[in-house]
């Protein structure tokens, strides 16, 4: 369906990660943004007062600072991070973040929506989330290695299989995971290596991974816009999309939904933006990225400004990168039917806000990208069991629980007459608040 003209080489246009245009997002305080979200869902159900009071702060907020030797013989020292924001559920679940941007404040806000997100999909599993603030691209091999080992072995009994278990995000991938349990398993002694596994998820199938983790949360995208396009009656087979952000979350919903007939037609990450009306090769430029590290290079489309990006008229337009990507100005010009937020909290409430009012759709991230905790659970099952299941398996699993979860949110925005988000983080809290009244605050 996707035409494949990707014939002339393109230079992308240079990295501009915000808006020129008035009003675009600047400073951002993501933690108040979902403290907020918060407020209103609870209002939504009437929580219980305590338990808001518990989840508006994470349980624990953990900084290491380590040195590393560098290829060049000089000792740097590295900022890392986990939050633990809840473990009522089950122990606390989220991904590691390798960015030069990662800050405290937005950590906590990732590790909260973990939260939600776990309660969301049914999963025994908290929120956490963490990361290391340096540039992953500036370093070699070698010492990015040395950097997450040392990290890993920073954290030390601070994340373990039954405790506290990461997974990739931004600047992280399987690798980084094998190179994590690796260290964990020889921290913890020999008797006990072998069950150590599950410390992370979203490691390579070798290593232990499951089938299926790598595309899971671009698969989950697809799978909750399936529903809504049935929900509105949008054909999917031959509609336009946007991408910013092809990493693995972008690149996997571009490419899964280039089979269902959607062609993507503007692509974005930190090097820039292009644009082909003829669709880009979703496979072609995914292996592109992962041969090269970014789209800078690839052939075919021409280089667009950012602003161009996103007033580019498509029917679906999926944020897969970093937060505060939507705000006012970019709200203003987008022209989409439907938002799937492949990103944490790429639309930010000012955003959010002209978004909703113009009818653009949102199928917000707690939902839309909640297929990546959701395979990373069936992957720790299949650890602690020592099973390998099919990817069909894993898929089909992972299908019956978007379905439900996108029906749950879909229904109950509708009874309660609020947004997918709000109806999304209201339904987590339900969850958590029944578990809350069952156990009571100890002592
Ligand atoms: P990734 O590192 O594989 O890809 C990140 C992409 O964002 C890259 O293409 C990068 O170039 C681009 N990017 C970075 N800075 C940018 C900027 N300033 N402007 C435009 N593009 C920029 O990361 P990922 O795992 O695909 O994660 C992307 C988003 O999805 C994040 O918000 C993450 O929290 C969220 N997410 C990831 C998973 C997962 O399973 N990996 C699950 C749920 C949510």
């Amino acid at each position: 369906m996707t035409a494949k003209t990707d014939s002339t080489p393109v230079i992308p246009a240079p990295p501009q990660s915000r808006s020129t245009l008035p009003g675009a997002p600047k400073e951002y305080d993501f933690f108040k943004v979902v403290q907020d979200y918060l407020e209103v869902a609870a209002k939504v159900i009437n929580l219980e007062a305590y338990v808001g009071t518990i989840l508006s702060q994470p349980k624990n907020e953990i900084i290491v600072n380590f040195p590393v030797r560098m290829d060049n013989g000089e000792v740097r020292l590295f900022k890392g991070y986990r939050v633990q924001h809840n473990n009522l559920l089950g122990p606390f679940k989220g991904g590691l973040r390798f960015h030069p941007q990662v800050s405290l404040d937005d950590v906590k806000a990732l590790a909260a929506m973990m939260t939600w997100k776990s309660a969301l999909m049914r999963l025994p599993f908290g929120g956490g989330k963490g990361g290391i603030k340096f540039d992953p691209n500036s370093v070699s091999k070698h010492e990015l290695q040395k950097i997450t080992r040392r990290f890993t072995h920073a954290l030390g009994l601070n994340i373990g299989p039954d405790y506290d278990i990461p997974a990739p995000d931004v600047g992280t991938n399987g690798q980084t995971m094998a190179w994590m349990m690796d260290t964990y398993s020889n921290m913890v002694g020999s008797y006990q290596k072998q069950s150590m596994k599950g410390v992370v998820t979203g490691k390579p199938v070798a290593s232990g991974g499951t089938l299926g983790r790598a595309k899971a949360t671009g698969q989950g995208m697809v799978f909750c816009l399936i529903e809504w396009a049935k929900e509105h009656s949008f054909e999917l087979e031959g509609s336009t999309m946007a991408v910013q952000g092809f990493g693995n979350v972008g690149s996997n919903a571009a490419v899964i939904l280039s089979k269902l007939g959607v062609s993507t037609v503007a692509v974005g990450d930190h090097t820039g933006y292009i644009y082909n009306p003829e669709g880009f090769n979703a496979h072609k430029l995914q292996d592109h990225v992962q041969a090269k590290g970014s789209i800078a290079g690839y052939p075919g489309g021409k280089a667009i400004s950012r602003d161009e990006f996103f007033s580019t008229k498509v029917d679906i337009f999926a944020p897969s990168a970093l937060e505060n990507q939507i705000g006012d100005a970019e709200a203003r010009t987008i022209n989409c039917k439907v938002i799937v937020e492949g990103a944490n909290g790429p639309t930010n409430p000012a955003g959010e806000k002209i978004l909703l009012e113009r009818g653009i759709a949102i199928l917000p991230d707690v939902l839309a990208n909640s297929g990546g905790v959701t395979v990373s659970y069936y992957e720790w099952v299949q650890n602690k069991r020592s099973e390998s299941w099919t990817e069909e398996e894993v898929d089909a699993k992972l299908e019956r629980a978007m379905i439900r979860a996108y029906r749950e949110v879909s229904d109950f925005s509708r009874q309660k007459k609020c947004d997918l988000r709000i109806a999304a983080y209201a339904l987590a809290l339900q969850r958590i608040e029944a578990v809350y009244r069952e156990r009571e605050i100890f002592p």
